[in-house]
């Protein structure tokens, strides 16, 4: 497949090699990485400094990755879906998310996704694979090229699951965050895992200012194995111990992702035993009233019932901040993901 071999998976070093064979100087590298990272240079006729010969050259040698966008789906609130097909025809979704301070990019890490969580629909469509680091760049590198450049954070929070594909997904948070990569500040990039504790631990000896985001939506193991087959493997005492220790050692704040759905994890009592969870250790919650997918069961709770949890967790000294849906009428939203528009 020419996606392992594609321009933005390459090291600068390998990319040196690669052009020397070539008869060419190292300098073009830099040439090349900061028409790509600086300029979002989307194919090699965009960077005009090189030869028409070398540009012919480096298209067969070390081609960008194919992300061809199959379609794109604009909101009223501005937020936009793209939807892209890969060398091999599998689909990947990625939403551009505007606010007045911030653009957010919602980045998918693998095509289909293997956890099976019960409320999500990017499961819905199976496992199909990882993305090569330059897929996972390559969506960042196309937004910015489309928006000019407006892209500030970032967030893997789109289809897959990032620690299931940990060595891709590192690698290209690097070059997200490197001065010679997109230079995007760590603190400005976040992982959201469904609780793989072996990436976690991975991840808190990594030495990186990147937020870590937990996706726990259920607040004891009854509810949380019926929603994600995960906990199974890592059931919460053990995924807890693992936040915790990752906020000892890194010193840096855990946000939990807590999904509110009506009469199962949005109750009296789940506030009480999230609070609990969550006792003594640095973490804070992102409360996110459920979208709900046509097919699946579950149901958003109603407004007083959010504002309830809230205030309980609120009581018991629990940090916590509600998200406010995005992109809802292009499905577009957490958890929306999925390809629609498969052959
Ligand atoms: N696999 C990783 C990355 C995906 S992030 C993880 O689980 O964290 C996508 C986020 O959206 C996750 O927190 C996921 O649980 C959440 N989500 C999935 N379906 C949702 C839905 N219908 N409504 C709201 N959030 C949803």
């Amino acid at each position: 497949m020419s996606s392992t071999t594609d321009i933005l998976s390459l090291s600068k070093d390998t990319l040196i090699a690669r052009l020397a064979v070539l008869g060419e100087k190292s300098y073009r590298a830099t040439q090349i990485l900061d028409s790509i990272f600086k300029k979002y240079a989307t194919s090699y006729n965009d960077i005009t400094t090189l030869s028409k010969e070398l540009r012919e050259q480096l298209s067969s040698t070390v081609p960008f990755p194919i992300l061809k966008e199959t379609d794109r789906r604009t909101s009223k609130d501005g937020t936009i879906k793209f939807l892209f097909t890969l060398s091999d025809g599998e689909m990947i979704e990625t939403v551009f998310i505007p606010t007045e301070k911030r653009a957010t990019l919602c980045i998918s890490s693998q095509a289909g996704c293997k956890f099976g969580c019960a409320f999500c629909a990017s499961g819905l469509l199976g496992w199909k694979r990882n993305l090569t680091v330059g897929e996972i760049l390559g969506q960042v590198l196309y937004a910015q090229h489309e928006t000019k450049g407006a892209v500030s954070h970032i967030v893997f929070m789109g289809t897959g699951e990032p620690f299931d594909n940990y060595d891709n997904v590192l690698a290209a948070a690097k070059m997200l965050n490197a001065p010679e990569g997109f230079h995007i500040a760590a603190r400005h990039i976040t992982i959201s895992t469904c609780g793989v504790v072996p990436g976690i631990e991975r991840f808190a000896g990594e030495g990186m200012q990147i937020e870590l985001s937990v996706s726990l939506h259920a607040s004891n193991d009854t509810i949380r194995s019926q929603l994600m087959p995960v906990n199974k493997k890592y059931p919460l005492k053990v995924l807890i111990s693992a936040c915790r220790a990752y906020a000892q050692k890194t010193n840096r704040q855990v946000t939990l992702e807590y999904i509110l759905i009506r009469d199962l994890t949005c109750t009296p009592m789940a506030a009480k035993e999230l609070a609990r969870l969550m006792k003594g250790w640095l973490s804070k919650v992102n409360l996110i009233p459920y979208n709900v997918v046509k097919e699946l069961p579950y149901l958003t709770p109603s407004r007083e019932d959010i504002a309830g949890f809230k205030m309980m967790l609120e009581r018991s000294g629990v940090i916590c901040t509600l998200r406010a849906p995005r992109g809802t009428d292009i499905a577009a939203a957490c958890g929306q993901l999925r390809h629609s528009l498969r052959k």
